[in-house]
């Protein structure tokens, strides 16, 4: 059987913002397709500026790959825009859960993503994905998302982006300011949506814990460098990180 190349790889990465401000260097890390792969770190590491990277959003914040290669499905995407990275079935849901606040959670579902002023279509089948994964958007379809709870945001993004199918999604701190118990729901909804909608992800967040507990791999980011790496399980078990989850 011939392998297929991961969905995402970085080979060696080098990220400068503004030209001169060195924010990651040396790293390299890979996402094979199906996993869930933990970026973990102290805040200002790095990890949202990897996802940005992959995903285009860095360009527009003058963040450029300087040394070292991206790729995608086998394919150089160094430096690729917004544009070719959506188009190539890449999501990026950034930290702080971005919705349309004045709009209702059904139009927030509806009117979907849009790139280079093109609305990229979904049919009613994948619309209807969003009800089967997050049962609750249905009850509050008419709310104004600026008056959804932490957690309703945090599926109505998740949701809205899985309209799309995406292949790969990238999740920028997806636990953020949200109770434990919420948590542990969105983040077994990732699981489900992973194994049941073949969609690799990346997850960047600073709960170590329960990242690595739905992650296949997971990488570890210090001063914009690769401190550890292991999978999942092997990971949770070291030293270095249980010191680190009391740090969290
Ligand atoms: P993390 O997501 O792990 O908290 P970031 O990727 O946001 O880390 O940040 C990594 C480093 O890059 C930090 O030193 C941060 O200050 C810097 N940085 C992040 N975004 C920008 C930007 N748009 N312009 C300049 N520097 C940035
Ligand atoms: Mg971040």
């Amino acid at each position: 059987t011939t392998s297929s190349p991961p969905v995402v790889e970085l080979d060696n990465v080098e990220i400068v913002y503004d030209r001169h401000f060195l924010a990651v260097q040396g790293v390299s890390m890979e996402a094979n397709e199906g996993d869930i792969v933990a970026l973990l770190g102290p805040n200002g590491a790095g990890k949202s500026t990897i996802l940005k990277m992959i995903s285009g959003i860095g360009l527009t914040e003058r963040g450029e790959v300087t040394r070292g290669t991206v790729r995608y499905e086998g394919n150089d995407v160094t430096n690729a825009d917004t544009n070719r990275m959506v188009s190539e079935g890449v999501t990026h849901i950034l930290e702080g859960r971005r919705s349309f606040e004045d709009l209702t959670v059904e139009e927030n579902l509806r009117c979907g993503l849009y790139r280079g002023g093109r609305r990229l279509s979904y049919s009613e089948e994948d619309y209807e994905l969003a009800f089967e994964y997050f049962p609750q958007l249905e009850d509050i379809l008419d709310l104004k998302a600026g008056y959804t709870s932490g957690g309703e945001q945090q599926m109505l993004v998740i949701a809205r982006a899985l309209i799309h199918r995406p292949k790969l999604l990238l999740l920028d701190e997806p636990s953020l300011g949200l109770a434990p118990k919420l948590v542990q729901d969105i983040f077994e909804t990732l699981v489900e949506i992973n194994r049941k909608e073949d969609i690799t992800m990346i997850v960047a967040d600073q709960n170590a814990k329960r990242t690595l507990e739905i992650a296949d791999y997971g990488y570890v980011l210090e001063n914009g460098q690769v401190e550890l790496q292991d999978p999942a399980e092997t990971l949770m078990n070291r030293e270095e990180i249980k010191e680190f989850y009391l740090g969290t």
